[in-house]
């Protein structure tokens, strides 16, 4: 692995000091020289998909939304945000709290960490596509239901469809199982890359997850890594 890069991975997600063992059996503290992201920076907000026409149809088909009973308890739709023309897009669960509130996906504390794992393979947020497999918050952040998944999950397949980018990574056990149609653990899903529809799809953890099990970070920046190879391999403008 390379010390440097995964370091500096570190850095972009906020992390200000590491502890390292030194064999003395004194504890070295490793404080990066780039700790300007943290916690507390603001995420740069994109634009609702109002690009070309093939999204903002899908959106207007969506409409006011009624298909299923979240449309009681929402405040918004959250539709997705980014580039219309992303080469990598990013697929989640379901809007928070936070989401729910502005209309735009990861935007809470889990959003500010995807920017920075965005960042971190010398991307902005603005060049990517984010959205999430439900439109609308389930209450209290509990787990999607099958009614919810069937009447919404067209959605997300329809923005795939216009957006065709390189590649998708499919954010937590909720969204890679029902892209993939599969079952499997995301732990035994992870950091391989599957075939959706023709485009590479390659599972990792969710921010919120990482979150929780910061030592996670280390996979997700390994499927990260993994993900630029990818886009690179394929010729994508992001690297040229
Ligand atoms: N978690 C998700 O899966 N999506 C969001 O938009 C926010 C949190």
């Amino acid at each position: 692995m390379d010390v440097s890069e995964y370091l500096k991975f570190y850095s972009e997600l906020g992390v200000s000091h590491l502890k390292l063992p030194e064999t003395n059996g004194k504890v070295r503290v490793f404080t990066p020289d780039q700790a300007s992201l943290n916690d507390e920076n603001p995420v740069p907000v994109t634009a609702p998909a109002t690009g070309p026409g093939g999204l903002q149809a899908i959106r207007d088909e969506m409409g006011d939304c009624r298909r299923c009973k979240l449309a009681g308890g929402r405040r918004h739709i959250v539709f997705g945000s980014g580039s219309p023309k992303a080469e990598l897009m990013f697929v989640g669960e379901a809007p928070g709290q936070d989401e729910d509130l502005q209309g735009l996906p990861f935007v809470g504390r889990a959003g500010q960490l995807l920017t920075k794992i965005i960042e971190a393979i010398e991307l902005r947020r603005d060049d990517v596509y984010i959205a999430n497999i439900l439109k609308c918050r389930p209450p209290n952040n509990r787990p999607p239901e099958p009614d919810e998944i069937a009447a919404c999950g067209g959605f997300v397949e329809r923005q795939i469809e216009q957006i065709r980018p390189l590649v998708i990574v499919a954010l937590g056990k909720f969204a890679a199982q029902t892209l993939l149609n599969m079952e499997t653990p995301i732990s035994r899903m992870r950091g391989r890359f599957f075939d959706y529809r023709g485009i590479p799809l390659i599972p990792t953890y969710h921010p919120s997850y990482l979150l929780r099990n910061p030592s996670a970070k280390r996979e997700v920046w390994e499927d990260m890594k993994a993900v630029r190879a990818r886009l690179k391999e394929l010729g994508s403008s992001y690297y040229r």
